[in-house]
């Protein structure tokens, strides 16, 4: 590779953080056995952290933020990849401490990279993306919880956002009863149409939780953590799960031990950055079935790199409706 490339990149000095769209060389990028002409990045909620600079998200500097991105291999030492070959990277640390997605070209470490799915174009990835991802380690994680279609009733907090909102569909057209919980009223009718077949009221869910509620769902997904989390865990029938992946609303977790111990219900924690390979690969072919990737687009926005200042502020403010790609070249 010649001469520059555009990339948006975040400096520190005593002032603090800057973020500015910068002229870059090979020679900027960081080690990896892997490059990769980037096509599509993503906004995730923790995109709009770093970017903002609202939580310490990137750990180095200077560093070129965005946690995901798809593109076309340009240059491989690794056994796996060779020139041409579509790729997507999701997690692992990129955005973080390692250069991330919202660039032309990125070198990364190939054991990092899976290739895009059979059918699916590196804009699709992206709509899916890290969030998309994470809807569905939560699903697997409850199917592995032996919560089947069959009439189990669902819950989904945060519906209109990203993980939310990919949770939804994908769970609503596997033949899952599922509703909603939404801070945005106005986005009912777009819930509806994703497949939710209730759409309540965040505030709901907002006031400090009873020890035990009423009991009213076979499994939870939860993106919100704090008050949320903990109503959601006091409403599982006996025997349910919640795959918790989010901190939209706190880190808290303002719960009691009644739901484990006198209902039997399950917490899981779900973490994409580091999951494996494995478990990778099996979300990501699950993807490619089990999602609807017309219903994918009416959730989708797209921006470009002088829109990322605004975006970032409004996905932290739950103003941006489901997934946003970033269009890189
Ligand atoms: P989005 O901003 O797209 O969606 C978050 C949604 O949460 C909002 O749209 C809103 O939905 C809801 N929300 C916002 N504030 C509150 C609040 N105070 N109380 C309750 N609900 C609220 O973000 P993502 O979907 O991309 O990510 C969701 C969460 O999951 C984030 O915390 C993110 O960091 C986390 N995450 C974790 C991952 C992991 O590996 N564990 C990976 C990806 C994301 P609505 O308007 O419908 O109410």
């Amino acid at each position: 590779m010649t001469g520059t490339f555009q990339a948006y990149q975040i400096t520190k000095d005593e002032q603090g953080t800057h973020a500015a769209l910068t002229a870059l060389t090979e020679q900027d990028l960081m080690e990896g056995d892997v490059t990769v002409n980037v096509e599509y990045s993503a906004l995730n909620y923790k995109d709009g952290l770093a970017l903002t600079g609202k939580a310490p998200v990137i750990r180095r500097f200077p560093l070129i933020p965005g946690i995901d991105f798809s593109g076309t291999v340009a240059a491989s030492d690794h056994p796996a990849f060779t020139i041409g070959d579509r790729v997507l990277l999701t997690g692992f640390g990129i955005g973080e401490v390692h250069h991330g997605g919202f660039t032309e070209v990125a070198r990364v470490d190939g054991k990092w990279l899976l290739p895009v799915p059979e059918g699916m174009t590196t804009r699709q990835a992206m709509a899916v993306g890290t969030a998309g991802f994470t809807a569905m380690l939560c699903i697997l994680a409850l199917e592995k919880h032996g919560i089947t279609p069959g009439g189990n009733e669902l819950l989904v907090t945060g519906a209109a956002g990203g993980v939310g909102s990919v949770a939804l569909s994908i769970l609503a057209g596997l033949g899952y009863r599922v509703n909603a919980v939404t801070g945005r009223r106005s986005e009912e009718d777009f819930l509806k149409k994703l497949g939710a077949v209730e759409v309540l009221d965040r505030k709901a869910f907002a006031e400090k939780a009873k020890p035990l509620a009423k009991e009213q769902w076979d499994g939870a997904i939860d993106v919100a953590g704090g008050n949320t989390l903990a109503n959601v865990l006091s409403q599982i029938r006996y025997g349910g799960a919640v795959a918790a992946c989010g901190l939209a609303e706190s880190m808290a977790l303002p719960a009691s031990v009644a739901p484990f111990i006198l209902r039997g219900i399950t917490l899981y924690g779900i973490d994409s950055v580091m999951a494996p390979l494995e478990l990778r690969q099996q979300a990501w072919q699950r993807i490619a079935k089990d999602l609807d990737f017309d219903l994918l687009e009416t959730l989708t926005n797209e921006i470009g790199f002088a829109d990322l200042p605004a975006a970032a502020e409004s996905i932290l403010a739950g103003g941006i409706r489901g997934r946003t790609v970033v269009k890189i070249c």
